[in-house]
């Protein structure tokens, strides 16, 4: 029962540094958001101590009759927060929740066609040196050149010629919804099957703010970390006719015993995703992330041969082109960076320059939304990475404004120790 900071005081150090770091600076990573209080205690709760393998009321080991409960709790909601007609709660992230995708719906060697990951796709949706890349045959679609969105006809005219056996929709960096009426009827046309990963934009789904796949798809899969604002971790819902395989993909084809402390975060999560306040910093999200995109178009920026790719958002995300810019997207995120907004370089589609740098930016506004920023403080926020990347102001200062907006809106009050967790 001693506390962390006695037992192990370097580890606590280090996690006082990063509570800090994210009261302190603005999170912009497009993959990242808070969990409320109530997910942290349930995550880190004595649930971490039961093995659990199997599924409620049919598990491998003794004493889970609690931990049914949470499960049971935690795929209801999914199911009813999606509409979904199952829910496999299990997977550890989103990672392994592709993995079971893949493996309930193909055998090594079948072919995948997924989006390009230079183009916006994940690495589990076939990138070479990813286990998707090794196990299958894999085709890649990916943007317009000159649109820069997803040409549906181009992914019909791939789709007869390659034949997969499996379609993947969804994406880790395009800022525009996808059409899963498309993909469903060319899925439908070649004999495929349909799988969405909604990993980025789950949680407006969940707010009904962008168009739901699981009408259309055989599969969808998400992690719970994102947008969806929950633990960090993976989800898969579907059709009942897929129900058994993919139970049996994750456990026991992928895992072993659950992470019973991040399912009960996850019922936590689902629980919190159906309220009306999750609704509205969903819509928040989405506003700030419009009135990003609106004022890195300003002339100042385009002289400067700053863009945003296809000219805005329907999203949650920001991607800045930098292909015209002296800046980089290496540089430009530690620009950033010094003004104390943390976002990642990010390649964009025809990228000249190498991996390690980038000529882009992914900008996202979930985990300032959830911190309660509005549109008054996107605009301010718009206007902070503007003067950064054009070099127009000190970035001292636009550090001194960045403290000042953080400092507006407190994160984890309260929250100094182990025991207030
Ligand atoms: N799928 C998509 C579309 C993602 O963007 C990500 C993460 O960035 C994942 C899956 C993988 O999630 P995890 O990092 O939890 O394994």
């Amino acid at each position: 029962t001693a506390p962390l900071a006695e037992v192990d005081p370097d580890v606590a150090a280090a996690m006082a540094g990063e509570l800090a770091r994210q009261r302190e600076t603005l999170e912009m990573i497009a993959s990242e958001n808070f969990v409320p209080r109530a997910v942290l205690q349930a995550q880190g709760s004595v649930l971490t101590n039961k093995y659990a393998e199997g599924y409620p009321g049919r598990r491998y080991y003794g004493g889970c009759e609690h931990v049914d409960i949470v499960e049971n709790l935690a795929r209801d909601r999914a199911k009813a927060l999606f509409g979904a007609e199952f829910a496999n709660v299990q997977p550890h992230a989103g990672a392994q929740a592709n993995a079971a995708v893949l493996h309930a719906l193909m055998k090594p060697g079948e072919r995948l066609l997924g989006l390009d990951l230079a183009h916006g796709g994940h690495l589990t949706h076939g990138m070479r040196l990813n286990f998707s890349g090794k196990l299958y045959e894999v085709g890649f679609y990916g943007v317009d050149p000159t649109t820069f969105r997803i040409d549906m006809d181009a992914v019909r005219k791939q789709a007869l010629e390659f034949q997969p056996k499996v379609i993947v929709a969804g994406w880790s960096a395009y800022p525009r919804q996808q059409d899963f009426a498309a993909f469903r009827s060319i899925a439908d046309e070649v004999g495929a099957r349909l799988w969405v990963d909604m990993a980025h934009f789950a949680g407006l789904v969940a707010a009904d703010l962008h168009p739901s796949p699981v009408p259309h798809a055989d599969i969808v899969s998400t992690t719970v970390h994102k947008t969806l604002g929950g633990p960090r971790s993976g989800l898969i819902m579907g059709t009942k006719e897929w129900e058994k395989p993919i139970n049996s993909a994750v456990f026991p084809g992928q895992q072993g015993g659950p992470l019973m402390h991040a399912i009960a975060a996850k019922a936590v999560a689902f629980k919190i995703a159906a309220s009306e306040e999750f609704a509205q910093r969903q819509q928040r999200t989405l506003s700030g992330a419009k009135i990003i995109a609106e004022r890195l178009t300003h002339a100042d920026v385009a002289d400067k041969g700053i863009t945003v790719l296809t000219g805005g958002t329907d999203v949650h995300l920001v991607l800045v082109d930098l292909r015209n810019s002296d800046l980089d997207g290496k540089q430009g995120e530690d620009l950033l960076h010094e003004a104390g907004i943390t976002v990642n370089r990010n390649a964009v589609p025809f990228d000249p320059r190498p991996p390690m740098v980038t000529s882009g930016l992914r900008i996202g506004t979930a985990a300032l939304a959830t911190r309660g920023f509005g549109d008054d403080e996107f605009t301010k926020v718009a206007d902070i990475i503007a003067a950064a990347l054009t070099g127009a102001r000190d970035v001292e200062q636009l550090r001194s404004e960045v403290t000042n907006l953080a400092k507006d809106f407190p994160l984890y009050e309260g929250l100094e120790d182990w025991r207030l967790i």
